[in-house]
């Protein structure tokens, strides 16, 4: 019993790494916090289907983007591609 929790409670660590922050690139270029040069984020994804783009006629940005919410400081910056983890 002892040796179960054990291995259940370094599933649950491993599990929080790989969903907690981390570093991420974009083309080939590392990411980096532009207001405090951090580089761990949280990643996430937003619909940019809104009304208002589309009163833009911006049907084109019709679509997720990946943002990183920077861990230290909360920045946010929005990318239009894929954002790759290291
Ligand atoms: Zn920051």
């Amino acid at each position: 019993m002892q040796k179960r929790r054990g291995l259940l409670k370094l599933f649950v660590k491993k599990f929080k790494e790989s969903m907690g922050p981390g570093r991420y690139h974009s083309n080939g270029l590392s990411i980096t916090c532009v207001h405090c040069r951090h580089d761990k984020f949280e990643h996430g994804y937003a619909q940019l289907n809104t009304s208002l783009m589309t009163f833009l006629n911006l049907d084109f940005a019709n679509k997720s983007a990946s943002i990183l919410t920077c861990e230290r400081c909360g920045y946010i910056q929005w990318f239009n591609k894929e954002v790759k983890r290291y």
